[in-house]
Order: structure tokens, then sequence, then C-alpha cells
């Protein structure tokens, strides 16, 4: 502020200079119009030089102004130097997180909402086969052409990660997630996740080996036992330990049966077939084999609220249900009721078997599926529980692109329910078509 009153201060002292020359020696005007110009000449020049400084900034100096111009310089100076530090610093912050994004482990690729490719890091075009510069500006499904991949990106749920075979590299894995950010862009990150895919094939071949080898000396042991249990000769003080063991027999034999029924479904690769699965008649017999039963509860019920079936693989829906039905069975005392149901609506099919039984504490209910789970492991065990049996109705399940929902409530009893697609229902009249094509034939 000094400096501009400075200035104007001046140039007052100026005119009035002037003024006086122009009283003691005549011509006012033409003194005043001297003193002017002479001031905004010497302006001129400033800003001539400040421009020339400005213009070729990098190579010069600063000019030595004083006053208001000189104020001016310096505060272009300042604002250049503060420009470049932030310049710097951003430069420097990007170079940083380009290193950091090139020795990242796994693959990053960021996508435009196109899904065409802005960037990617090394390990992305090690992957995946990925090339720069030609590869950016691709859409990134038609590099990777896997019909499974595509189908990724086209859906709007991206929670779980996508295993692949990559495009290069026949024998690993990748697992691929995108993660939506920003307007419409994302990232897709992939990873190589060959060693632990070979693990769980290892650990599937095991079970199943295992379950397998454990089978033959089973059925020996088993066949003893039933031709001891016959056997009149034995001492009647072996007949309770021998029916133990038979029972103990008989148990091993169902465990390695779900064993061996759970590795094949968790090897059977993709989506169940499409065979056409006549579910009412399924039911009809599930509820005959039930009623036959011993020691089950007094009624086990039917309702058929649709004839529909299902295309799927008969076998796998026949666990799945009487998976269920059994559960049911067993855990329900004589005097109680399984329900079963079976109906469409406008999602699809539906089956839930209902039950009075003792029911599930609601803090057990989401772990139900997982392997061996049993929530009174003496109880299960005492009814034969091998605890594989939901998570085999889950695989089956999974296969068929449905769900499982379970309700319960402690000494009321639970409502298990498979909800399948509508592109899985085989709608009655094209059942009945089938059934006829197929007896005409
Ligand atoms: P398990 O062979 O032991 O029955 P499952 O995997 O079929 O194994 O079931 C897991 C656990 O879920 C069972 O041990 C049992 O505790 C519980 N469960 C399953 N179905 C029912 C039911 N209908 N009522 C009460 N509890 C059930």
């Amino acid at each position: 502020m000094r400096m501009w009153t400075f200035a104007l201060v001046r140039l007052a002292g100026l005119l009035v200079v002037a003024l006086c020359a122009g009283v003691l020696f005549g011509h006012v005007v033409a003194w005043l119009l001297l003193v002017i110009s002479l001031y905004l000449a010497w302006q001129l020049v400033n800003l001539n030089r400040v421009d020339h400084w400005l213009r070729l900034r990098s190579q010069l100096d600063p000019p030595d102004l004083g006053g208001v111009w000189g104020d001016v310089v310096a505060q272009v100076v300042r604002l250049h130097r503060r420009k470049r530090y932030h310049k710097q610093r951003l430069v420097q912050l990007f170079r940083e997180l380009r290193r950091s994004t090139a020795a990242l482990p796994d693959g990053v690729i960021i996508l435009s909402g196109a899904h065409e490719i802005v960037w990617f890091n090394r390990r992305a075009a090690a992957l995946l086969g990925l090339k720069r510069p030609v590869d950016v500006g691709l859409r990134i499904d038609n590099l990777i052409r896997v019909p499974e991949f595509v189908q990724y990106l086209r859906a709007a749920d991206y929670a779980t990660p996508l295993v692949i075979r990559p495009p290069v590299g026949e024998e690993s894995w990748l697992e691929l997630t995108l993660v939506p950010y920003g307007a419409g862009q994302s990232l897709l990150l992939a990873r190589d996740v060959t060693r632990q895919m070979q693990l769980e094939a290892m650990r599937k071949d095991f079970v199943a080996n295992a379950s397998h080898e454990l089978r033959t000396p089973l059925t020996v042991i088993s066949g003893y036992l039933d031709t001891l249990a016959d056997d009149p000769a034995i001492d009647p003080s072996w007949s309770g330990p021998i029916r133990d063991m038979r029972a103990q027999a008989q148990r091993m034999n169902a465990i390695i049966a779900d064993l061996l029924e759970l590795s094949r479904l968790e090897s059977a690769e993709g989506e169940a077939p499409r065979d056409p699965t006549d579910v009412p008649r399924m039911l009809e017999r599930m509820q005959r084999d039930a009623l036959a039963g011993a020691d089950r509860p007094r009624h086990v019920l039917l309702a058929l609220d649709s004839q529909d079936g299902l295309y799927g693989a008969g076998h796998e829906l026949e666990s799945a249900f009487s998976n269920l039905l059994v559960n049911a069975l067993k855990y329900t005392l004589s005097d109680g009721t399984v329900r079963m149901r079976w109906w469409s609506d406008a999602e699809g099919a539906h089956f839930a078997v209902t039950d009075t039984g003792i029911g599930i504490p609601a803090e057990h209910i989401p772990r139900l599926t997982e392997r061996f789970y049993r929530v009174d492991a003496g109880r299960s065990r005492d009814r034969g529980g091998s605890g594989l049996g939901l998570a085999i109705v889950k695989h089956a399940l999974q296969r068929h692109g449905g769900h499982m929902t379970v309700e319960s409530e402690v000494g009321k009893g639970s409502t298990f329910t498979c909800h399948f697609p509508k592109e899985r229902v085989l709608t009655a009249g094209a059942a009945a078509a089938a059934l006829a094509a197929a007896g005409g034939r």
C-alpha cells in the first residue's frame, strides 16, 4: 500500500513541478503535457522490461525495478516459485505412484466406462498378455474372450471374483475382480491363483481317493459283522457289541457315501445338465419311502401345488430333496409332522420341507451348510448324521442356479426351502409333451 501512496505522491509532485514551471515560464498546458508524456513513457519502458522478462522468464533474471513495478515483479517471482514447487511435488508423487503400481504383485488395469483399456501395469501385461501401446484403447472383452468373463463384465454384481483360464499360459488360473469407481470407470484386478487352485484340486482328490479306498475294507468288515450277527453259535453276550459295531459300520458307510457324493458335486464343472425331471413324481416316491420307514414322525405330508418339473440332473435333485426330508424326519419327534410343498410362481419353482421338530438356534443357521457343521454334534451323531447333508444340498442347488433359505425356531420347528430360477422350470405342459415324446419312442 505504501508503494502506491509513494507512486501517487510522486505523480502529484511532478504535476506540481510542471505547474510551477508553467507559471514561471508560461505555457502551463504545454508543461503539463510534457511532464505527463515523460511519465507515461517511463511507465511504458518499465512495462516493456516486465513483458520482455515474462516472455523469456526461464533465461533472464527478473528486472531490477523499484516501486510498484518492483512489487509486481516480486509477486510474479513468488507465484512462479510456488507453482514450480507444486509441479515438482506432483511429478514426484506421480512417479512414485507409477513405480508402486508397477511393483504390485497383482495385475491392475484401468478401464473406461465402455470397458476400454486406459492403463495397465507390467504384471497385468504379463498375466493377460497385453501389449503397450497397441492394446491401450481396445475393449477388454475383445482381448479376453472367455465367455464367463464377458458375462461377468455385463453383470452388475462384481462381489464374487471370477476365476478363469487366462488367454496366455493354459496351465494357470487367474482370479479377476472388477472394482467400479468414479464416473463409470473401473479397476480390473488380476491375481494368479494357480497354486491355490492346485491345492484345492489336491484336497478334493485326496478326499475322493481316501473315501474310495476306505469303501472296500468297510464292505468286508460289514459283511463279516452281518454274518456274525446271524450266527447262532456266537455267545449271546456278544450280540450287543456286534449290534453296535454294525451300526457304526453303517454310519461309516453313510459318511463315505456322502463324502463321495460331495466330491463328485464339487469336481463337476459348470452347471448341472438340463435333463427334464419330473419333480412331483419324485416327491411322491420320497413320501412313500418316508412313510415306509420305521421310527418316523406320525405325519409325512406332501402338497403338490404345481405339476411343473425341472430341467436338471435328476440324481442331484433327488439327493438334495431327500437330504432335507431325511433331516426333517431325523430331528422331529414321532408325534410331529413333516410337510413337503412344491410350487412355482413368477420367480421360479420352490421346494420346502417344514417340520415341527427341535428347531435351530438363529446363530447356527448361517453355518449349517459348512462341511461337518452340526448344531449339536452328539445328537446329530446319535441320529446317524454325517454333517455333510446340507453341504450336499447347497452344492447341488448351486449347480442348478438355485439357493436355499432356512427359517427356524427352537422347539417349534424349521423350514428349509430350495429356490430354482425360472429358466430351470419345466412347465407342466412342456413336461407332458416331453413324457409323451419319450413314451412314443
Ligand atoms: P447331519 O447329517 O448331521 O444332519 P446336515 O449337514 O444335514 O448334517 O445338517 C447339519 C446340522 O443342521 C445338523 O447336525 C443339525 O444340527 C442341523 N439340522 C439340519 N436339519 C435340521 C432340522 N430339520 N431340524 C433341526 N436341525 C437340523
